[in-house]
């Protein structure tokens, strides 16, 4: 067998470790790369190589912690929290106490972020009050998960103390859910212009999504200039209407996080995966999120107790892949402090040339 592997891949390798982002008929093709190949392997060498020149081998832990489990009537079909899965037949909102004691613990684990997340009838005021309690309690940056918002919401937010919002297209967007992409993408645009950070992830992906569709996510992520977008794969909860088409596995994932790494160049400061898996770790990753809470993947309460990695384990996979979890993030820094500056550019150009 030949060490070499195809012009086409290398040009596209070079391509993105020069951080230029590539075009989704690259990004599909390097999709359909085949898992056993040579060139997946030097895909993921190449995407694990600028992430950790570009994030400074700092590992990510975004506490992702679930105000409430409710029963929610939207109904996405990927998701346990929804009347329909029928796991949930009534509230459970979580204590001050309990998301007190999420939040603290976190901070003093060096967790980086607090993603606070509500289904989707959760009262917007009673998060803003959640943002505004946590801000007495911990300074670790919060960011918030919830509902399509307007530009006054955004604002709300941000008065709250939230320096950042999640919010995603997912995969099947008006088709698997009832929302309108259109209002997904309105609701990303009033987070960056109210001053929001405006983190994403290509998800929740599974075997049946096509290629393209995936793709296609990729370079809206980065077009919008996302601060992390990496990919989540569909977690099948018990009974889930997509049981039939089975998981992506984690061998898998790793492939699409390298090459939603190459498609985000220069744009992004920290590189996500979920769930929690080393194999993407050598392959470009280095964000997690670990979780307590309620998760639209778990048909626990708490996921913390259930499918969430916890801190602890999170800080240990990042220790065991060599990026490390107690330096501080990059996602909130000014972008010249994470090395996303024009001497280390030239610098990868030149080492890509040998
Ligand atoms: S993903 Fe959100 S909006 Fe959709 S059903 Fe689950 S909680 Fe509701």
């Amino acid at each position: 067998m030949s060490w070499q592997i195809s012009p086409k891949v290398k040009d596209l390798l070079k391509k993105g470790e020069d951080l230029i982002g590539l075009d989704p008929e690259e990004a599909e093709f390097l999709l359909h790369l085949d898992i056993e190949s040579r060139e997946t392997y030097a895909l993921m060498e190449s995407a694990n190589r600028i992430s950790r020149e570009q994030f400074g081998h700092k590992g990510e832990n975004h506490l992702h912690i679930g105000i409430n489990v409710e029963p929610c009537p939207f109904n996405c079909k990927f998701c346990s929290l929804t009347e329909a899965a029928g796991i949930f037949t009534r509230t459970i909102p979580f204590s001050n106490d309990d998301i007190i004691n999420w939040a603290t613990n976190a901070e003093a684990k060096n967790a980086d972020a607090l993603n606070i997340m509500t289904t989707g009838t959760y009262s917007f005021d009673r998060l803003l009050e959640v943002g505004k309690m946590l801000g007495e309690k911990v300074s670790t940056p919060l960011v918030a998960n919830t509902r399509d918002i307007n530009y006054k919401e955004g604002e709300q937010l941000l008065d709250a103390g939230f320096v950042g919002a999640y919010h995603a297209v997912r995969l099947g967007e008006g088709r698997d859910t009832p929302f309108k992409r259109e209002k997904r993408i309105k609701t990303i645009e009033v987070i960056k212009d109210v001053g929001l950070s405006w983190m994403n992830c290509v998800e929740p992906v599974g075997p049946e999504h096509s290629i393209r569709e995936i793709a296609e996510l990729m370079i809206l992520a980065r077009d919008h200039g996302a601060i992390y977008s990496g990919v989540m794969r569909r977690i099948n909860f018990p009974g889930s209407p997509f049981e039939p088409f089975g998981m992506i596995t984690e061998r898998e994932m790793a492939r699409m996080v390298a090459v939603s790494r190459l498609v985000m160049g220069a744009v992004p400061r920290a590189h996500c995966l979920h769930e929690p898996s080393s194999l993407s770790l050598i392959a470009g990753g280095n964000l997690f999120f670990p979780e307590v809470g309620a998760s639209p993947r778990d048909s626990e309460a708490d996921t913390g107790k259930g499918r969430g990695k916890s801190i602890e384990e999170c800080r240990q996979i990042f220790r065991e892949t060599g990026w490390n979890p107690d330096l501080p993030s990059n996602c909130f820094e000014a972008a010249s402090a994470i090395g996303i500056t024009a001497e280390k550019n030239s610098t990868r150009a030149a080492l890509s040339q040998h």
